[in-house]
């Protein structure tokens, strides 16, 4: 990618913070019924926007199917916005803690929901709506102020953002700004009251090494390799078409997309037939490479690494199956990639060792459940670990030997989807929660108040002392 000269994107940057700053000390305590009319006008903007989001994500993409646009990029926003809407009163009401009546009396102690201030979002290009609309819905409701700022592989989706941010909202209260890596750089380095950052780990520690200089409080939102275990019983058409469906949204560019899937050794030909099986059936997938239902990977470089993963496995002799019609190189515009299973890699292999993030799958054989689950905790924790089991017993054993940044048993991904489970990594895959009441309080500052009832002092002073007096 060219370098970009982003000194007016910088100048812009700390001119807007400077506003949304000044703007916050005005008002620090914005009213439930202010946050409620923020919180209110995204999903609104969304609609409005439906088909300027799938025209923006065809063309950042090369090609992004309308289905994945509607429902992830601008309903499923729509509906957290909903969701928080539905629930501020509750996360916003007074949280009385207890007192000490024989030391305090009828003294006052309570949790205040405070806004944090002015809060950083440094949003990747795999879901440009869904990762800086969606985290504003909590940021707003908790009363901050926010900068948005989209990644620079998709100038397009981030040039509508700002636009209907600007539509929107006054820039005091939202903005979004666009830029190349200097800007990304300085951004981390903005004196922000929080910082959200979602991406790869490599640049989430360099992100959380700036803002440690402000000490700045972060939410890192990361990646990592998420696996799938089936355990026997669990290689069936059904649960191979749900683990397969899910694996082709956005062609594998997801963060909880199955990075990698352990199957009983018995099982291993059966899992691999029926997948075989669902692309040969026909429609939607007998010609899923150059299909609309096919999203572009983001970039040639993107696309050049995800070729890597597959070349370097066949030439270390690993058996690869391309699926889904065409598997010739793409084309420059909308490098559609088919999806690729690679049988038993080595792990020392890249697409063992690095995220996939992408539409290339292996499919590890085990002899012993036990030793997979060793394998597992000897890596860095996964963003996601999902189990398909006929037996929710056993499954659920698997999930308390492991530690991952969430799970999910005999689907994929659902635990990302519901506004009200909260969302993010442990260890390398990230820390910090969005999404639901977790995320309302990741962003707000819960302010200890206490409130003293008269007299208390005096009896307390001379409980303390034993010397009548006044204090
Ligand atoms: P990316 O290249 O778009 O980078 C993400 C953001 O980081 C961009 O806005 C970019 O400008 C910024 N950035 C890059 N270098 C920077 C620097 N030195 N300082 C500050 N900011 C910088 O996206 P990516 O990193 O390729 O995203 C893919 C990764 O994100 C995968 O690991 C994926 O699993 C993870 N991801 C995680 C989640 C989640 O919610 N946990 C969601 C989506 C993606």
């Amino acid at each position: 990618m060219a370098h970009q000269d982003d000194t007016a994107a910088i100048a812009e940057l700390e001119e807007v913070f400077a506003l949304q700053r000044a703007a916050f000390l005005k008002n620090q305590y914005p009213s439930i019924e202010e946050r409620k009319s923020n919180v209110g006008k995204i999903p609104g903007m969304l609609i409005a926007n439906r088909d300027a989001i799938r025209d923006a994500l065809n063309k950042d993409f090369g090609n992004h199917p309308e289905s994945t646009s509607d429902l992830v990029e601008c309903l499923g926003v729509a509906g957290r916005a909903a969701y928080v809407l539905s629930q501020l009163d509750k996360w916003l009401a007074t949280e009385y803690r207890d007192v000490d009546g024989q030391m305090y009396g009828e003294s006052k102690a309570e949790v205040r929901y405070q806004p944090k201030g002015v809060v950083g979002n440094i949003v990747p290009w795999n879901f440009p709506f869904d990762l800086s609309v969606g985290p504003l819905c909590e940021m707003l409701a908790a009363g901050n102020r926010v900068v948005i700022k989209p990644s620079e592989f998709t100038p397009t989706t981030g040039a509508l953002l700002a636009k209907m941010i600007s539509d929107t909202f006054p820039r005091d209260l939202v903005a979004v700004v666009n830029g190349g890596l200097d800007l990304s750089r300085r951004f981390s380095q903005i004196k922000w009251n929080h910082l959200l950052y979602t991406g790869a780990p490599s640049v989430g520690k360099i992100v959380m090494g700036e803002a440690a200089k402000n000490l700045t409080p972060v939410t890192l939102e990361l990646g990592g390799k998420c696996p799938c275990i089936l355990t026997p019983g669990a290689v069936t058409p059904e649960n191979v078409h749900t683990i397969i469906g899910t694996k082709l949204l956005k062609n594998g560019q997801m963060c909880i997309s199955v990075d990698y899937i352990l199957v009983p050794r018995a099982d291993l030909d059966t899992f691999v037939n029926l997948t075989k099986n669902l692309f040969a059936e026909g429609a939607p997938l007998s010609g899923y490479t150059n299909s609309l239902d096919n999203t572009g990977i983001i970039s040639s470089r993107h696309v050049e690494r995800l070729v890597g993963l597959v070349t370097e496995a066949e030439s270390a002799g690993v058996q690869s199956i391309a699926l889904g019609g065409d598997p010739s190189p793409t084309d420059n515009i909308k490098r559609q990639l088919p999806l690729t299973l690679l049988i038993d890699p080595p792990r020392h292999l890249k697409a063992m060792t690095d995220e996939i993030f992408g539409p290339v799958l292996p499919i590890l054989p085990y002899d012993s459940l036990d030793t997979s689950i060793d394998e597992i905790n000897a890596g860095e924790r996964p963003l996601g670990l999902y189990v398909f089991s006929p037996d929710v017993n056993a499954a659920n054993a698997i999930i308390n030997n492991t530690n991952s940044g969430g799970a999910a048993i005999n689907c994929v991904a659902l635990q990302g989807a519901l506004p009200s489970l909260p969302f993010g990594g442990s260890g390398m895959s990230g820390m910090g929660r969005h999404h639901g009441v977790e995320g309302f309080r990741e962003f707000t500052f819960l302010a200890p108040y206490s409130e003293l009832a008269n007299g208390v002092a005096e009896a307390a002073f001379q409980h303390a002392t034993g010397v009548p007096g006044t204090v």
